[in-house]
């Protein structure tokens, strides 16, 4: 591949979110230029931010459901599931 094929150069821009102006990089590849990033620093930061906390929202959500989908497969009695052991004692009569 050329080299000279990808360049940069630097272009301002109007944030897509808050609209204030902010310098960003252009990329060109082959004749086509590519700005990168359309929001200013702190809505990418906030934007990420968000998208971070719906990805981990999504995933407890996931893992709930397969913890249900756990309790009702599992075949313990529903009146046992919580229950522990913390107040099994080995000297009553029956406990081993
Ligand atoms: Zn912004």
């Amino acid at each position: 591949m050329d080299n000279k094929s990808l360049e940069y150069s630097t272009t301002t821009v109007i944030c897509a979110t808050c609209g204030i102006e902010f310098e960003t990089t252009v990329a060109h590849l082959f004749g086509k230029q590519f700005t990168i990033g359309k929001y200013c620093h702190d809505c990418a930061a906030r934007l990420s931010e968000i998208e971070q906390y719906q990805k981990d929202y999504e995933l407890e959500v996931a893992n709930m459901k397969i913890r249900r989908r756990w309790r009702e497969n599992c075949g313990i009695d529903p009146r046992y599931q919580v229950k522990d052991f913390t107040n099994f004692n080995t000297n009553r009569p029956g406990n081993v």
